[in-house]
């Protein structure tokens, strides 16, 4: 089954590509490598376009070359901070080009979709852990245009009968276990990467912020699911789709939550090495906890984790930035 994986040479499109291919799937990935990377196009990948989303007319044709039987779309900008001082870049590329993306399968009557979206839709909870019935509130530009999409997939699955799995994504960390993909953001905003590449690069200095959210140590704590986890998450959505054509919310994450400090001691005890550090005020639009219920996910796909314990995580990361460090 040929699927097209928009932004398949990113970080979770990558690990999702290396999946489908040892799940027997045959991906196309379509990037325009402005944040994707040829070096995280995994082997056995039989084709690669390079192409915007914004160009309409040559997604169209991508459809009508090829044939497509679902698109697994990550290509998306994901900076919070970012979207509150760009918000028109943000809303032109998640907004605009989503939709393109969905214009060219309906002409070309493909029916499954996979969507890349965020637990920034549900803003602050009021409950933790967050299940999918959670109400939802974004409070910053970027968890908006993610519900937005969701409310078309909805409005889009009544009209044109699109069958969709919106994957409502915790924190992707970690690498793959054969080191032969991982985390190459630039600028590099997330936490475990910045925690790990400080201490391979002095000139790169650690900022922690807040300390003052109302959690146990005052950091914020997030839900870390392993990078392979949440790609063979998309493949049994696939899957599900396929089967049951039915189209779900799930979240994606561990039901487990770590505050930053504690990130920073397993590293400790992970890489052997002191994490220095300065202290920052909160980021704009960061909330104190984010926990998933993954309920489910592990009941209606089967879903099972396998390497998202923290200090898996922590020590294929380590791998993957060591590697790329000496490169
Ligand atoms: N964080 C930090 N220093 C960094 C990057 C992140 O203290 O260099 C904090 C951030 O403020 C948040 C947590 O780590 O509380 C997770 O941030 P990340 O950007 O990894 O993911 P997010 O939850 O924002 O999607």
């Amino acid at each position: 089954m040929t699927v097209l994986v928009s932004g398949g040479a990113g970080y979770i499109g990558s690990h999702t590509t290396k999946s489908l291919i040892k799940h027997g799937f045959d991906p196309i990935i379509l990037d325009n490598f402005s944040s994707g990377k040829k070096q995280l196009v995994p082997q056995g990948t039989s084709q690669i376009i390079e192409k915007d989303l914004k160009d309409k007319k040559g997604i169209l044709e991508i459809f009508q070359k090829h044939e497509i039987k679902a698109v697994l779309h990550f290509a998306s900008l994901i900076q919070v901070g970012e979207s509150y001082t760009d918000p028109h870049q943000y809303y032109s590329a998640n907004l605009i080009n989503s939709l393109n993306l969905l214009e060219a399968m309906l002409k070309t009557e493909v029916k499954y979709f996979i969507f890349s979206s965020s637990a920034a839709v549900y803003g602050t909870p009021n409950q933790i852990p967050i299940s999918e019935s959670h109400s939802v509130n974004p409070v910053n530009p970027y968890g908006r245009t993610k519900l937005m999409i969701e409310e078309i997939l909805k409005d889009y699955q009544r009209a044109y009968g699109l069958q969709f799995v919106s994957l409502r994504y915790f924190n992707a960390a970690g690498a793959d276990p054969d080191t032969e993909l991982g985390e190459m953001h630039d600028p590099e905003t997330h936490l475990i990467p910045n925690v790990l590449l400080s201490l391979l690069d002095r000139n790169r200095k650690l900022e922690i912020f807040g300390t003052d959210f109302p959690t146990k140590d005052g950091t914020a704590i997030r839900d870390y699911i392993h990078v392979t986890d949440l790609a063979e998450a998309h493949v049994l959505a696939l899957k599900y789709l396929k089967k049951h054509h039915q189209s779900e919310f799930i979240n994606l994450g561990t039901n487990q939550g770590y505050s930053v400090k504690e990130i920073l001691t397993r590293t400790e005890h992970t890489t052997g090495k002191k994490v220095p550090y300065t202290e920052k005020p909160r980021r704009k639009g960061d909330v104190a906890v984010l926990v998933a219920s993954h309920a489910k996910a592990q009941d209606l796909l089967g879903w099972e984790l396998n390497y998202s314990d923290i200090d898996i995580i922590l020590q294929t990361a380590w791998s993957w930035h060591k590697k790329t460090a000496n490169a």
